[in-house]
């Protein structure tokens, strides 16, 4: 990510990841954060204590916070907290399932300083859609909010989770996001974490299929001549992308719902805690995190032991050994 450097040369994070709830409508059968109607968590930050942690971040000069979930267009001070980074000069980039991108959202999106938002479609008919995505937006709302996003200039991607159920409608997912004046075609190998890891064996597309699906989603993108929507295939799995970030540490902090700071998602680790932390102690704590030889060891156990990995939605303070190292 920064040829040469490595994390230490920053100061401050380049972007945040925040995922302001771990509530949601929906149940899906991919989420790799396992959220749901009935899973927030019982010690989530406040309004108030959201509302200052993104006055400091906008005061830390972090340029990008991306908010993710559970779903953040369901917290009812999430409009404070666009409004607060915005006006601090902080892009934005939002998660969701489009249920709540009506008009008056799009408009009021349209006002801040929206980098952009990416919505959830896992298939391009509405039974595909529905049995992936049960109790979150239908096909149509998420269309809908694609739909506003476009028109109000507001860059808008599609995000395709494949599974051994939708891969058959990968192209005609990719046909939809251009249909739509999509932006961007959001895809990756399925994620072995959270409900996804706990029905892999029902659920994981084979290597070969997706392989093909790969290179099927880029001949059709060559064959549409004007690189619209633009292909974005992340590509790793989630072991590999667990060993690549030991090596060479994303300049990103993740913020989960009660103002812990993990590593990554998929990894338990929270060297943070931006309730009794600034900005900068957090920060701090995170690039050490990475250094410390409990995580290293984690990560090399989990080639052989894929199962340590549903610990990942779980959040472990720093033991002792690494707590006295960063004094
Ligand atoms: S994928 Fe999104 S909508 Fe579905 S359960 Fe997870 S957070 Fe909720």
């Amino acid at each position: 990510m920064f040829p040469g450097g490595s994390i230490e040369d920053f100061t401050a994070p380049l972007f945040v990841a925040w995922q302001l709830t771990n509530r949601c409508a929906g149940r899906c059968l991919a989420c790799c954060e396992e959220s749901g109607p009935a899973k927030a968590w019982p010690d989530e930050l406040s309004r108030e204590e959201a509302l200052d942690l993104a006055r400091r971040l906008a005061e830390a000069g972090i340029p990008y916070v991306a908010f993710g979930g559970g779903e953040p267009l369901q917290v009812p001070h999430v409009w404070e907290l666009f409004q607060t980074l915005s006006d601090g000069g902080v892009a934005i980039k939002i998660e969701t399932d489009g249920r709540w991108i009506d008009e008056a959202a799009a408009a009021r999106l349209a006002s801040l300083r929206v980098d952009n938002v990416q919505v959830s479609v896992d298939g391009a008919s509405a039974p595909t859609h529905a049995a992936m995505r049960p109790g979150a937006a239908t096909l149509a709302e998420a269309t809908a909010a694609l739909t506003r996003l476009v028109a109000r200039g507001i860059p808008a991607e599609l995000v395709y989770v494949p599974t051994r159920d939708n891969l058959q409608e990968a192209l005609a997912t990719y046909d939809l996001a251009a249909s739509l004046g999509c932006d961007a075609f959001v895809t990756g190998p399925l994620m072995r974490l959270g409900r996804a890891a706990a029905a892999w064996a029902e659920l994981a597309p084979s290597d070969a299929d997706w392989a093909a699906t790969v290179q099927a989603l880029r001949a059709r993108h060559e064959a549409r001549g004007d690189g619209r929507p633009r292909l974005s295939i992340y590509p790793w799995d989630i072991e590999t992308e667990i060993r690549k970030r030991l090596e060479s540490p994303q300049a990103m902090m993740l913020i989960v719902p009660n103002g812990r700071v993990k590593l990554l998602n998929a990894l338990p680790f929270a060297p943070g805690d931006l309730r009794r932390q600034s900005v900068e102690e957090a920060w701090r704590s995170y690039q050490q995190g990475w250094r410390s030889p409990a995580v290293a060891a984690f990560i090399g156990r989990c080639r052989d032991e894929p199962e340590l990995m549903r610990h990942a939605n779980e959040t472990w303070p720093p033991s002792p050994e690494d707590q006295a190292a960063a004094n």
